[in-house]
């Protein structure tokens, strides 16, 4: 069997991931998460599975498991839940990849690090490509997280220069479906939430800037085809998103049509180095990894996590 540790699995995109890997008998696969963010509700389906472990652990804290591969998903992600504790954002990002690295080496497992858009900060070069380098604020509230990704980055690359150690490193923009925390102060969370309770919908800023959003399904088929690949020498780093942009209002407006909410807009200042426009550019992932390509466009997404945060509406 292929063992295989999801780091921040009781999270979003690590449940998500967990559901898909749990389906083949010939994994076993190994839940870690603090539940700082994570939550086992999540898990709920995995944990009926034979091949499905969780354990309630601090990537912070060294561990000693034997694996085969390795998922770096642990994290906070959304804005309000990494900056809620900038500290340990970063020491999550850095104390948490250089324990997965140092066990990959002693295993000889292979290091998935989740990386995200965020690397590249308020982009200059738009559509955003694998090979800009970014325009990040090392001193701003987003500094925890963007700069702690990029560290985690680079100490991939080091430990594979320096020991051999086998990587692959992807980029991950903005993601939405199952499995979301409806708390958890990111855009489509709040704007669904907003319309199902008849509450005023917040867009920070005038609304104009733009996000691509990909649906967590399309996110996790990426994933499993950058870990499968066959090659020893191809370790990204990948985009993983869906090109398709919009800005905050669009998506405001699309969010009020699909529930038929009466919501109305209310206007809230914008957040410090709030990145004003972003689109994956996925060439690269198309031409590595098979042609792989979002197969869920906004509508059907929003449709299904409109159907999702349903039962949270008391
Ligand atoms: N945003 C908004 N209203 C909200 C939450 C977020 O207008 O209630 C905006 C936010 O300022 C940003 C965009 O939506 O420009 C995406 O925010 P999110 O927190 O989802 O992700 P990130 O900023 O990390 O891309």
């Amino acid at each position: 069997m292929k063992r295989i540790l999801v780091t921040g699995g009781a999270g979003f995109v690590g449940a998500n991931l967990c559901e898909r890997l749990v389906e083949d008998p010939n994994n076993y696969v190994i839940a870690l998460d603090n539940l700082f963010t994570g939550r086992l509700r999540n898990l709920e389906k995995c944990r009926k599975h034979d091949n499905f472990e969780f354990i309630r652990a601090d990537v912070q804290e060294k561990i000693d498991i034997h694996v085969d591969q390795i998922y770096n998903a642990a994290c906070p992600a959304s804005p309000p839940a990494y900056q809620a504790s900038p500290t340990n954002t970063t020491k999550t990002c850095v104390l948490g990849v250089i324990n997965m690295l140092e066990l990959a080496k002693r295993y000889d497992a292979t290091m998935m690090q989740f990386s995200t858009s965020e690397v590249y900060g308020d982009p200059e070069v738009h559509p955003q490509v694998e090979n800009y380098r970014g325009s990040v604020n090392p001193d701003g509230i987003r500094s925890c997280y963007d700069e702690g990704k990029r560290v985690s980055e680079s100490l991939c690359f080091d430990y594979n220069r320096e020991f051999g150690t086998k990587i692959k490193v992807i980029r991950i923009f903005n993601t939405y479906g199952r499995y979301m925390d409806p708390n958890d102060g990111r855009v489509i969370s709040n704007f669904i939430m907003q319309a199902l309770r008849g509450e005023d919908l917040t867009i920070y800023g005038d609304g104009s800037q733009t996000r691509s959003f990909q649906y967590v399904d399309d996110l996790v088929e990426g994933i499993i085809r950058m870990m499968n690949d066959s090659r020893d020498d191809f370790y990204g780093p990948v985009n993983l998103g869906n090109p398709g942009e919009f800005t905050m209002l669009e998506l405001a407006e699309k969010v009020l049509a699909m529930t038929g909410s009466k919501s109305k807009l209310t206007y809230c200042p914008l957040p410090g180095d709030d990145p004003t426009r972003r689109r994956a550019s996925i060439e690269v992932a198309k031409k590595e990894l098979h042609g792989w390509e979002p197969k869920i466009a906004l509508d059907e997404g929003l449709e299904k996590s409109i159907e999702y945060f349903r039962q949270y509406i008391e």
